[in-house]
């Protein structure tokens, strides 16, 4: 290890949306920060312009502050990027180009696209495993390139991979890993456009950041012998590396977009809990081994080591992600609840001041073992905000029958005595009424579920008469009884 603590970053490339991928690799390197007292560092690499997406930088500190991932180091929202964004990083990765180059490890190409397509026709002719440059440019002579240079000919800085010993990498998770060096490609290190490739931003950049462990996605493996070889060339101190496994889909696939979201935005905008994300997310792929599922993000920080990580591919269960929420959910307290519930209301096509916090904490309770969404409250139990207007067809056919006006009529009648509007004088009420006409509780309860909720299930009648009243109880039957006879 370079220092006593441990500096480590989340590198993204601003594509416009946090894959859940990425959501993974910045909390693993936000818990390892904190569980060693290190540093978490932010570093936007948005050297390929070819993807710039306009707002994304943004939008991705955003979302991750949302998660509570802050940055110890890092660009701020707004435009306030400081030096953690590659693109204001040019000059830097061009002497350093230089500075290999100079050293022989680096050489000018200036072969033009269509010779780099043939070759690499020729060589998945030949069945080739891998496409290579074939060093063509290494061989120019002094005055050759200098008359390229003046003739203003385009060029890219291309690695100069040489042969030698196995390059090895002793990775936290997936252990001793060989690449032979002839099988790595004269990787560009700077574009024609004069912008460097990943790779070279990269490693420059984790130098002079002093990254001590590089936590990335597995798709990052095959890319680190090139980095391997940048650090010696450099004769840089070479960070740990650890790479996080895959993420896959339920069928064993990488988990892509076409099998369900994966933008973190997305799932917030669904209405899921960060909480419920952090602690979904932290167990893709790693367990504190003491079969507890439910974390908040400073447990986490407490428990979380880079051994405890598996090697294999680890699948994106939404059900779980979902029992997660419903978890979290209730978890919060009465007063975050009605905080949240309002702001969901505000949201919606109701208007929150027309409910009070008693109001609405009484909708919580009677909702929320049937919820895994906030939204819910309202999706759900949409009658706890509007009387309904439409009515089940399946619970109608079922429970309304010629005589059940009459019945709700003189049910409408016994609740008028109602002076507490309790839950226990409504149930005494009813079973008076049923009574008082001969007829079983059900004939009743049903038909008046439907008239005041429209629907068939939810909580209990009682429950919910209470809610919503006398007054609106005994409106919303008489308005059924018009509309269902
Ligand atoms: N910019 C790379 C990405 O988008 C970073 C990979 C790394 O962490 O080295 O994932």
């Amino acid at each position: 290890m370079i220092n006593e603590f441990p500096r480590v970053r989340f590198a993204p490339s601003p594509t416009g949306y946090l894959h859940v991928g990425g959501l993974r690799t910045a909390l693993y390197n936000y818990l390892f920060a904190k569980k060693n007292k290190g540093i978490f560092i932010l570093r936007i690499e948005d050297t390929d312009r070819n993807r710039f997406v306009e707002g994304a930088v943004d939008n991705l500190i955003d979302t991750l502050n949302w998660a509570g991932l802050m940055a110890d180091e890092g660009p701020k929202s707004g435009g306030e990027y400081g030096p953690y964004i590659q693109s204001k990083r040019l000059d830097i990765y061009q002497k350093y180009a230089n500075e290999l180059l100079g050293k022989g490890h680096a050489y000018r190409c200036f072969c033009t696209s269509e010779r780099l397509g043939n070759l690499r026709e020729e060589q998945k002719k030949l069945k080739l495993p891998q496409a290579k440059y074939d060093k063509h440019c290494l061989n120019l002579s002094k005055d050759e390139i200098n008359k390229y240079l003046e003739n203003k000919i385009p060029f890219t800085i291309r690695l100069n991979v040489k042969p030698g010993n196995k390059i090895i990498i002793d990775d936290i998770i997936r252990g001793r890993v060989e690449f032979d060096p002839s099988t790595v490609d004269d990787q560009v290190l700077i574009k024609s456009d004069g912008y460097p490739t990943y790779h070279l931003a990269n490693v420059v950049d984790d130098h002079l950041m002093k990254i001590t462990h590089v936590i990335r996605g597995e798709e990052w493996l095959s890319s680190t012998p090139k980095h391997v070889l940048l650090y010696n060339y450099f004769e840089w101190e070479i960070p740990a590396f650890a790479h996080l496994p895959l993420l896959l889909n339920s069928d064993g696939s990488k988990l892509s977009k076409r099998q369900g979201d994966v933008a973190v935005e997305d799932y917030r905008t669904k209405g899921y809990l960060k909480e419920a994300l952090i602690n979904f997310v932290a167990l893709l792929g790693w367990s504190a081994g003491d079969n507890q599922e439910l974390y908040y993000l400073n447990e986490l920080a407490e428990k979380f080591s880079l051994e405890r990580v598996q090697k294999s591919g680890s699948i994106f269960n939404i059900d779980k992600l979902n029992w997660l929420n419903f978890e979290h959910l209730r978890k919060k307290t009465d007063a975050e609840l009605v905080s949240m519930l309002k702001d969901e209301v505000s949201k919606s096509e109701y208007d929150a001041v027309d409910y009070s916090d008693e109001y609405l904490l009484k909708v919580i309770h009677a909702m929320i073992e049937r919820v895994n969404f906030l939204s819910e409250f309202i999706t759900k139990s949409f009658y706890f905000f509007i009387a309904p207007t439409e009515f089940e067809e399946t619970s109608r056919l079922k429970n309304w029958k010629p005589e059940t006006p009459n019945h709700l009529q003189r049910l409408c009648d016994n609740f008028e005595n109602v002076l507490n509007n309790t839950k226990e004088e409504f149930e005494v009420s009813l079973a008076k009424t049923s009574e008082e006409l001969g007829i079983g509780k059900g004939k009743l309860i049903h038909p008046l579920r439907l008239a005041v909720s429209g629907v068939s299930g939810g909580p209990g009648i009682y429950e919910i008469l209470e809610i919503i009243g006398k007054e609106e109880t005994v409106n919303r039957i008489k308005s059924a009884i018009e509309k269902l006879s």
